[in-house]
């Protein structure tokens, strides 16, 4: 039975073949393995492979101006996926790059934008500071008028990329007496700027990120974007894009919600449990005649499937929390040899569950917490009105 709703073109499933050849020769066993090691989410070499043979200048361009169609769009996302090409840093460059297309200078859409297609820019986000990120608008990163430009000051929290990356789109206070959605200004503030200093960070499931000084900072007036103590404008749309608070378009040539990209790990967990638990041992009993192992792999199964048909940023909760909430059961159901992490001798499952495991909790704090989300959803699509985290005030007398 065929499932799917598009009929292919001769020339759809050309390109099909054409980037699906192309992607199994660059991304190599060699690069995944380094992926792995590194935890950067980015390879530079594959980076590089993929500006040259065009692929992120038509990801990136409206069909208009020669970037792909909607079906081709959606074959070159679900091949990527397929062929686990290392996807953040070209995930924050296009979103930065949209903003710099909008909000930037001629001179310094020259200097960025052809460059973002060849692969040889890359752009990552420096929203949170090491005080708090879910309200990114409580910026305590100065910048300071300068003559024809800005001396910069502060830290940034979680720059994921900085260190495989040329600019960062940086959210400033520029007025620390306004009310805070209108002290903000942004920068993309090339990285080599002396008084720049970038620490990585590993997290639990092993990815990296970095820990971003900036001391006295010097940084010309052609890299602020859009209008000093404006930058709330600048800055909401790539936000609301990443909340994934834009509606996906219905002609089902789009994941339902963000994060499907990491929630496949989940479905890869799944698949793998399945068939290993169905597999019968030596006196032919399979681990999923015991009823309680069925009774988990199918609930599992059940709210995973639910949680992949949940839209837009209820499905960004739902995917999250369906991670966090099967993980352990399957590594559970797995045996003691499903802590084992991947690539390690013995591990049941090859560390499938185990790696959802550690990789959950991140999917529910990067991009927004879920606590923030379940907030969101509370207040503008239940109408629930504006939580309220002052103590209830005294009564007088
Ligand atoms: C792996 C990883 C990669 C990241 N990459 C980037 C990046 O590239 N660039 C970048 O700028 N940031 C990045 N982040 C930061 C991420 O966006 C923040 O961690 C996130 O927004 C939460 O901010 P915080 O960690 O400062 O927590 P806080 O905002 O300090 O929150 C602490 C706790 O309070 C809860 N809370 C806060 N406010 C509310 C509220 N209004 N209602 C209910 N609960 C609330 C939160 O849910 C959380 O449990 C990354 C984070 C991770 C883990």
């Amino acid at each position: 039975m065929d499932f799917s709703r598009i009929e292919l073109s001769d020339e759809d499933r050309a390109f099909l073949e054409e980037s699906r050849a192309f992607l199994k020769e660059v991304v190599t066993e060699d690069v995944l393995r380094r992926d792995r090691e590194t935890g950067d989410n980015f390879d530079e070499g594959v980076h590089l492979a993929l500006g040259r043979a065009g692929y992120l200048a038509r990801e990136w361009k409206p069909e208009s101006e020669g970037g792909f169609n909607r079906v081709r769009r959606r074959i070159w996302e679900l091949e990527k996926r397929r062929a686990h090409v290392p996807w953040v840093t070209f995930g924050t460059t296009a979103m930065i790059a949209r903003s710099v297309a909008k909000f930037g200078s001629p001179e310094l859409k020259a200097e960025v934008m052809p460059r973002v297609y060849s692969g040889e820019v890359r752009l990552c986000l420096g929203y949170t500071e090491p005080e708090g990120g879910s309200d990114v608008a409580t910026c305590k990163t100065r910048a300071v008028r300068d003559g024809d430009g800005w001396v910069i000051n502060g830290s940034k929290m979680f720059t994921t990329g900085a260190h495989n990356c040329q600019y960062v789109f940086l959210i400033t206070n520029t007025d620390p007496e306004a009310p805070k959605h209108k002290s903000l200004t942004m920068f993309l503030v090339p990285l080599d700027s002396p008084g720049i200093d970038i620490q990585g960070i590993r997290t639990v499931d092993g990815d990296r990120t970095n820990i971003v000084y900036y001391t006295d900072v010097r940084v010309d007036d052609k890299y602020r974007l859009g209008e000093v103590n404006d930058g709330w404008t600048v800055v909401r749309e790539p936000l609301n894009a990443e909340h994934g608070a834009v509606e996906a378009a219905a002609d089902g040539l789009q994941d339902v919600a963000i994060m499907m990209h990491q929630a496949n790990t989940m479905a890869a967990a799944v698949d793998r449990a399945a068939a290993d638990l169905s597999r019968p041992d030596p006196s032919g009993r399979r681990p999923l005649d015991d009823g309680s192992v069925a009774y988990r792999l199918g609930r599992s199964v059940a709210r995973m499937e639910a949680a992949f048909a949940t839209p837009n940023i209820f499905g960004r909760v739902a995917l999250a929390q369906t991670m966090r909430d099967i993980s352990p059961d399957l590594m559970d159901i797995h045996g003691t040899a499903a802590s084992l992490p991947l690539g390690a001798d013995g591990a049941a499952d090859d560390g499938a569950a185990e790696y959802v495991f550690r990789f959950a909790p991140l999917v529910g704090i990067y991009g927004g917490t879920l606590e923030v989300f379940r907030n969101m959803i509370a207040q503008y699509v239940l109408g629930l009105g504006k939580p309220a985290y002052a103590p209830p005030a005294k009564k007088a007398g």
